[in-house]
């Protein structure tokens, strides 16, 4: 295995090629299935079939760490048979599922939990399937406006001149007088979407962090001007545009990290961009299988993961989260929330968790 495999990249500049593909067979009777197939033999990936996208067991690698590394340069295209969307709160009411997994080594992301042993990446052919599902729960819910999460299991942007999905889902949603779609990125690959007619019925977030952030915790992942540059074309687009400050991380001068983050923002954009902006806040949680797999995967990391400094908030399903003390989400909130409308008076903040 090369060493490039083994020690993900700092920036992702380029678009995203894996190391290896598999398809389920069934995925070759559909269009998208047959294009992607073309696309890999161009790129000379090795190919091979698999029975289930959810059972890839042979990947190669001699520890877990190499296996998961090799795992986050594995593409596998399969049909998506669940229709049953999950929900989506606070960002929207549906997660809509076009993708799962990531290339990019964010250290806090959350995925690294949910995907447990499955960390490769699963895009789904069957789009028709899905935009059906939708088109029902959007009936479901008339005359209310139902709004669907694209980005919840994966970055679906950094996928997106292999799939071409997210230019499915958002050429459908303009068409829907009653659906919205949003989803949210770290990277700078959007030309593909600029041209598209989204009748303004899709809102394109982009995460954004301090600094230190992005320097110790978002590896593989588009720099913070590329997706500056990137969010100025979306606006210009006339995209709805936002903003996922995500996760909040006390660090040593955060005031200053979180303060010079808005301001190259107020700097980078352009004007259109601010009538209609929208910025999400999450601060940084972990949970305590959370903090054993990234020290497994991230040994080196400097996230805290220090339990004695956060406040344990129970979670529905059982196990908790750590959060920050409130104290100190007041402060990081407040302060946030006061840049926020300092430089962007007339933005809108979704909310702080
Ligand atoms: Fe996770 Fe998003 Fe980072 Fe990908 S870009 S690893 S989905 S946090």
């Amino acid at each position: 295995m090369s060493v490039e495999t083994l020690t993900p990249p700092l920036r992702q500049t380029e678009v995203f090629v894996p190391e290896l593909v598999y398809f389920e067979p069934d995925a070759l009777n559909y269009p998208k299935g047959q294009r992607i197939m073309e696309w890999a033999k161009q790129q000379g990936l090795p190919i091979h079939m698999t029975t289930s996208h959810n059972r890839i067991t042979n990947l190669p690698g001699e520890s877990d760490l190499e296996k998961y590394r090799i795992a986050k340069r594995t593409l596998v295209v399969g049909i998506r048979k669940t229709l049953k969307f999950d929900t989506s709160k606070p960002s929207a009411e549906y997660a809509i599922p076009i993708a799962t997994g990531c290339m990019a080594h964010c250290h806090y992301c959350y995925l690294q939990t949910t995907l447990g042993a499955k960390p490769y990446i699963r895009v789904y052919v069957n789009t028709d399937d899905i935009l059906k599902a939708a088109k029902q729960y959007i009936e479901e819910r008339a005359p209310e406006i139902t709004r669907f999460e694209a980005a919840c299991t994966s970055d679906p942007v950094g996928l997106e001149h292999i799939s071409g999905s997210l230019q499915e889902l958002i050429e459908f949603m303009a068409k829907e007088p009653l659906g919205r779609l949003r989803f949210v990125t770290k990277f700078h690959h959007v030309e593909p979407l600029l041209t598209l007619n989204h009748n303004k019925h899709t809102r394109f977030r982009f995460s954004v962090n301090a600094d230190y952030v992005i320097k110790n915790f978002e590896p593989a992942t588009s720099s913070f001007s590329e997706r500056i540059t990137a969010a100025g074309k979306v606006a210009k687009a006339g995209y709805p545009l936002g903003f996922i400050i995500a996760p909040i991380i006390w660090h040593e001068g955060w005031e200053t990290g979180y303060k010079q983050l808005l301001e190259k923002l107020k700097e980078a954009l352009p004007e259109e961009a601010t009538s209609d902006l929208t910025f999400e806040l999450i601060q940084h949680r972990f949970t305590k299988t959370a903090k054993t797999v990234i020290q497994q995967r991230y040994p080196k990391t400097k996230l805290e993961l220090d339990e004695t400094k956060r406040k344990y908030k129970w979670g529905r399903w059982g196990q908790g989260k750590y959060v920050y003390p409130d104290e100190q989400a007041t402060a990081l909130r407040e302060f946030i929330t006061e840049q926020i409308f300092e430089k962007f008076p007339m933005a809108k903040i979704d909310y702080f968790t």
